[in-house]
């Protein structure tokens, strides 16, 4: 699949590369044939391509993947994320039907191809990483197939050549005629087509959300499922070989450590998806007007998301944060504007019960270290850590013990979240119910975002009469240091004569 390049691959090493061992030593070279548009990605690629072809058209497809996790962090519908996706989509995957004049179709359809299964490679390390990864790509699956040319998707289904699914005979529907035809006339009535277009035979377990929205007629185990159904009933598929294929490569894996060329871009990679909002990688300014200052974080407070204002509530409290609440702490400081010598006053005076000889041997260090003073040459360089986003925060280290970090809408029970958010200042029942919900269904971002909203309720709807808010600036928060910046825009708007909301 790899092209030997030589400018990237130091030829000592190359001799020490056991052969018999090597990844894809016993892959048989295939010409790939793209008669589709549509990819179940069932044979790896074999054919060469550059290290270069390599990493950017990995890139390219992680751009589209980090893109639609983020609209699922937004909570936009099918249609929102299509056609948000539109625009992204033709621009770094574009992938033309057979029924367009693109002279194109065997390199896009070879971009796509090479792009997945490099992505998969990265991303099929950890479970976390490989149900993400399946998550992303069957939504793109779905906007694909969704969006396909009527014959290119017809010629692409009678291709799959499902053995579990069955065309409905002629005795079958005459046998079930009543339940069909009611199923049909419940389905119309829900918008959906009409009775004589068809039907499918599957196991029931296969369309699940078709079982469990009640679109399908059930029957001796069997769901009975409208041709217009076959979307889901492909989708699921797609995304359950989909898994077990990851499953596989993460057993494969451990043989691709020897290839000093793959693994440091496969683990720059799968790195950048754990971080999908880059907003926040290099932004620290502060917003405009805004004084952060250590004698400030006090007042700021008022404008932190529940995790940030328990971080700085405990601080307060205890005058100590354990280590991982202190790296979340302090990055979020950093990205609303604080700066290194501050964050040092800050930290010092917080921790006022120890002297300072204990300050500066056990806590300095990793507060100059998050901030890329010290430390190995590429945090120097790179300006030590980013600010960690909602998804790093509700995914990784999760807190146990007498640690303050996390997210408090999914690590904290009801009684201490209500108690939290309640000191915040939201009273209405309405909201603390809504919140309740919403961590309920595991819409962690969702219940902060309805704090956000309802603690900024006026502001907003000042905002949006008088035009300052673009749709952007209204998008679900997915980042704390989002979640100040515009908490402190939104307080002062009209404060400040030259107060700007920028994205
Ligand atoms: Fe913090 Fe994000 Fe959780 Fe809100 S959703 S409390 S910003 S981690």
């Amino acid at each position: 699949m790899l092209r030997q390049d030589f400018n990237r691959i130091d030829p000592k090493r190359r001799n020490v590369i056991d052969h018999r061992r090597k990844q894809f030593a016993t892959a048989q070279y295939k010409e790939a044939e793209y008669k589709h548009r549509l990819n179940f990605y069932a044979d790896p690629p074999t054919a060469d391509i550059t290290l270069e072809q390599f990493e950017q058209w990995a890139i390219d497809r992680l751009r589209v993947l980090a893109e639609l996790e983020a609209c699922s962090f937004r909570n936009k519908s099918p249609a929102e994320t299509a056609l948000h996706m539109k625009p992204i989509l033709e621009k770094y995957l574009p992938l033309d039907s057979n029924s367009s004049s693109s002279s194109k179709l065997a390199a896009q359809r070879q971009k796509d191809h090479y792009s997945h299964f490099i992505l998969r490679l990265a991303f099929s390390s950890t479970e976390d990483l490989r149900r993400r990864f399946t998550r992303v790509e069957t939504m793109l699956f779905r906007i694909r197939f969704n969006s396909d040319d009527l014959a290119d998707r017809a010629g692409f289904v009678a291709g799959l050549d499902f053995d579990w699914w069955h065309p409905v005979s002629d005795e079958e529907r005459r046998l079930y005629a009543a339940e069909l035809a009611a199923m049909a006339s419940t389905n119309r009535k829900a918008g959906g087509g009409n009775e004589d277009e068809g039907w499918f035979r599957v196991d029931w377990e296969r369309v699940p959300d078709l079982v469990e929205s009640r679109r399908v007629f059930l029957k001796a185990g069997k769901a009975f499922v409208p041709v217009r159904e076959q979307a889901s009933m492909v989708v699921a598929e797609f995304s359950s070989r989909l898994e077990k294929q990851l499953a596989l490569t993460a057993r494969a894996l451990p043989r691709l450590d020897e290839d000093d060329r793959l693994t440091p871009i496969l683990n720059h990679l799968s790195k950048n998806f754990i971080t999908p909002d880059s907003a926040y990688m290099s932004n620290t300014a502060a917003p405009d007007g805004a004084v952060i200052s250590a004698a400030n974080i006090d007042s700021l407070s008022q404008h932190f998301p529940a995790c940030m204002s328990h971080l700085h509530r405990s601080l307060r409290r205890d005058a100590h944060l354990k280590h991982y609440g202190r790296l979340q702490y302090t990055l979020f400081l950093k990205g609303i504007g604080l700066n290194l010598e501050e964050a040092l006053a800050f930290w010092r005076s917080s921790f006022h019960k120890i002297t300072d000889d204990t300050f500066n041997k056990d806590y300095r260090y990793n507060v100059r270290h998050a901030y890329g003073d010290v430390g190995g040459d590429s945090n120097r360089r790179g300006g030590g850590y980013s600010s960690f986003s909602c998804q790093k925060i509700l995914t990784e280290h999760p807190p146990g013990a007498g640690d303050a970090h996390g997210c408090p809408y999914r690590h904290f029970n009801l009684e201490n979240l209500t108690a939290l958010v309640q000191s915040m200042g939201v009273a209405d029942r309405g909201v603390l119910q809504g919140v309740k919900e919403d961590k309920d269904t595991q819409k962690y971002h969702m219940a902060c975002n309805r704090v956000f909203e309802h603690l900024h309720k006026q502001e907003i709807k000042k905002a949006k009469d008088e035009g300052i808010m673009t749709s952007n600036q209204l998008e679900t928060i997915v980042h704390p240091n989002e979640y100040f910046k515009r908490s402190y825009l939104l307080k002062n708007l009209g404060k400040e004569s030259d107060t700007k909301m920028e994205d």
